[in-house]
């Protein structure tokens, strides 16, 4: 598998490249450009760090992915305990309305997959709204169940979309691109999470002030708070990266935090 970057660094374990926006936008132009497979981009929080620990499939969807950007202030964070600058949050929120954009510019199509029923639809009809003469080639909730994924598959390989968005959250959407990429014709396939939703209009957004101040994560669970189990990892991912701290080399041209 070619990666992207041989700056990417480790947090417990998993990679995390130092995107920005402007690079992932580079990187797809330039894997639509060669269309030679299907490259995955993942959304990496602190909760995909915890749950790859226990889980393999995941662990290994993360590292043969193509490029793994940073969605959650904590790892930013934690790449600071590690010595390392991630150069900013990237997120699936922020990030598929730019490649929306992007699309609409180039001709690029997308498909969107996941959510609950009619989110997707909804999501791909504001993105339409907001970029004149987008093109989506599809939408369909499924399920993430693999059963599902011949015929999921079929329809997204009819669609003739370039890009494919999965949102099944983590890491059912990463393992379902994992499983399916070799048959896929799409160039690029993306894990989204939450962010049809957001889109859609179906859960708010956090206000730009909590976002810049690194509180995405409070206001989430102030409007979610059936996730405060799930948020329970974040403590587990802070003591994790306290307690296990890998030093990668410094490779050359490498920026080191002084
Ligand atoms: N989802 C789905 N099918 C499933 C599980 C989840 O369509 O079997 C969708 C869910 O409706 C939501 C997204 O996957 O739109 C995951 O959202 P979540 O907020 O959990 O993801 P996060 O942004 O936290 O990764």
């Amino acid at each position: 598998m070619i990666h992207v970057s041989d700056r990417r660094l480790f947090i417990v374990g998993v990679p995390v490249d130092p995107a920005t926006f402007e690079s992932m936008l580079t990187h797809i132009e330039t894997w639509l450009a060669r269309r030679d497979r299907v490259y995955q981009i993942c959304t990496v929080s602190p909760e995909f760090v915890m749950i790859a620990q226990d889980n393999p499939d995941f662990m290994r969807a993360l590292h043969q992915a193509d490029l793994c950007v940073a969605d959650g202030v904590g790892l930013l964070l934690a790449a600071r305990l590690l010595g390392r600058r991630l150069p900013e949050r990237v997120t699936g929120s922020d990030g598929v309305p730019l490649i929306a954009r992007r699309a609409a510019e180039r001709g690029w199509k997308l498909f969107l997959l996941g959510a609950a029923p009619g989110v997707a639809e909804r999501a791909a009809a504001r993105l339409v709204a907001d970029n004149p003469g987008l093109i989506i080639a599809g939408t369909h909730a499924g399920s993430p169940a693999p059963t599902e994924e011949d015929e999921i598959v079929a329809r997204v390989n009819a669609s003739g979309a370039d890009i494919l968005f999965v949102a099944y959250g983590a890491p059912q959407q990463d393992l379902w691109i994992a499983r399916n990429r070799d048959r896929l014709s799409v160039a690029v396939a993306m894990g989204v999470g939450g962010t049809f939703d957001f889109i859609a209009g179906v859960v708010p957004r956090a206000p730009r002030w909590m976002r810049r101040l690194g509180l995405e994560w409070l206001y989430r669970l102030y409007r979610q708070p059936w996730r405060w189990r799930r948020m329970l990892r974040l403590p587990r991912f802070v003591w994790a990266v306290l307690t296990r701290r890998e030093r990668p080399l410094p490779l050359a041209g490498e920026d080191r935090v002084p």
